[in-house]
């Protein structure tokens, strides 16, 4: 006997927690197969939807606008994610116009380009990256209940059986059917580790609802491992900004050699409308590594937890990553001052942050798609952890939220 659908209106109720590419490509998704928005409510911890795709922007300065995670995307497999064409038609995401290199062990440039990052088709959110995410919570209608600035501390399981999200003062936030997590901040043991959390929220939840499946993708979680970044954020003021906007260049890969040489993985050139430019210097994994729990003093997670700052130790990280980057494009900027004091900064004027990404690149094995979803306990996952075609990469990201999507509405017994 086949079950009818139910209506649309008896829809149950979702929380997502995580307003990056995957939990707002799932949202979209949704919204446009039909699960109602009044229905759906957005938890995230950073000041807006984005994730790792976010903008830094200030409101003290207008024009700042700097893309500190992904610089932009890349689509390699086929078919398109179905998101793509209306995030295109709709104006939030632009093919990416930049001039691409790569740097060798010399410090010279190779025709040779093979970033896995640079691969396919690439795009970028049109004035910024974070317009990815905003482009795709539009898409899902912009009726939906979303909460910024609040991190899901705890799981519980209510005595009927639903989700209960709560904050760090176990304060209940929302209760709802389904759960997905956008990210596996309350599934990793990594969280215990660096947060000093003395229980891991989703296996609280897994342990009250003795589920094996969801046991199963817990204990898959739990072995995902994930590379670091600790990036250089600068702005160069406009003074001196001209041999930055003339590099010839708006991403630069550093091939093996030269990752080893200057510490440094990529560098993304990015100049502001009021003649200024910034640019992001990525870390190697190894030099992240090297420089373990040195947070950016305007880190989310570190405000969050009210974590002391590591200034001194801040100074010399940056610093590491400026002689890092000095050496690399030494080519083509000017011989800096003699009369700077030894460890000084290299370039007077220049403002530098750095911006540490714990989890920033997942590995292989990730989490396999068929425990994205568990059923028993209603609660899924998506974001770029989840194996398939784009894994570790903002593509990964959107089509797990894709096929997350499909999955959820059939297992809410939704008509597609
Ligand atoms: C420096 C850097 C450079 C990159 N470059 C590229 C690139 O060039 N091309 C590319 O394709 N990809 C790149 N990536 C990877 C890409 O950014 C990610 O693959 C993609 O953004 C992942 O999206 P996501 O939704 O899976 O996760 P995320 O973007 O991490 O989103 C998860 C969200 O959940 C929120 N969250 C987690 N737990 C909680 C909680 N308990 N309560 C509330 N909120 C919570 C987080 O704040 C976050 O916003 C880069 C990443 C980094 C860090």
């Amino acid at each position: 006997m086949s079950i009818s659908p139910r209506p649309r209106a008896d829809a149950p109720h979702l929380a997502v927690i995580g307003a990056g590419v995957g939990g707002c490509s799932l949202l979209a998704s949704l919204r446009r197969q039909g699960w109602p928005a009044e229905r759906i409510s957005l938890w995230e911890s950073g000041r807006g939807p984005g994730g790792r795709t976010a903008t830094r922007r200030s409101r003290q300065d207008s024009h700042l606008r700097i893309d500190h995670g992904a610089p932009l995307f890349n689509i390699s497999a086929s078919p398109d994610p179905a998101l793509l064409a209306p995030l295109l038609a709709g104006g939030w995401i632009e093919p990416w116009q930049g001039t691409l290199a790569c740097l060798d062990k010399d410090g010279g440039l190779t025709g040779r380009l093979e970033d896995p990052f640079c691969q396919g088709r690439l795009y970028r959110g049109r004035q910024g990256m974070e317009q990815l995410c905003r482009g795709l919570l539009a898409l899902a209608g912009g009726a939906i209940e979303a909460h910024y600035g609040i991190l899901v501390r705890h799981l519980e399981t209510s005595s009927e059986g639903r989700w209960q999200l709560l904050d760090s003062a176990g304060e209940l936030l929302a209760a709802a059917d389904w759960l997905v997590l956008g990210s596996t901040l309350l599934a990793h043991p990594r969280s215990r580790l660096v947060l000093g959390w003395d229980t891991l929220p989703l296996a609280v939840g897994a342990t009250e609802r003795a589920d094996p499946e969801l046991a199963h993708s817990l204990a898959a979680i739990a072995s995902i491992r994930a590379e670091a970044r600790s990036n250089l954020m600068m702005v160069v003021p406009a003074n001196a900004a001209a041999p930055w906007r003339a590099l010839p260049f708006r991403l630069l890969s550093f091939d093996s050699v030269a990752q080893q040489r200057w510490g440094l993985r990529r560098v993304a050139i990015q100049p502001l409308e009021d003649g200024r430019c910034a640019v992001v210097a990525h870390s190697t994994g190894t030099f992240a590594g090297e420089h373990l729990n040195v947070y950016g003093s305007r880190s989310s997670i570190a405000k969050h937890l009210g974590m002391a700052p590591t200034q001194q130790r801040e100074t010399e990280v940056i610093a590491a990553l400026e002689r890092g980057l000095q050496g690399a494009l030494a080519a083509w900027l000017p011989e800096p001052s003699e009369a700077l004091p030894p460890g000084g900064a290299p370039w007077p004027g220049v403002h530098s942050e750095l911006m540490r990404w714990g989890a920033a690149f997942p590995q292989h094995p990730g989490l396999p798609r068929a425990l994205a979803l568990c059923r028993r306990s209603r609660v899924g996952f998506c974001g770029d952890f989840i194996e398939g075609p784009g894994f570790g990469r903002v593509e990964g990201a959107m089509r797990s939220g894709e096929a997350l999507a499909t999955r959820l509405l059939e297992a809410a017994q939704l008509d597609p």
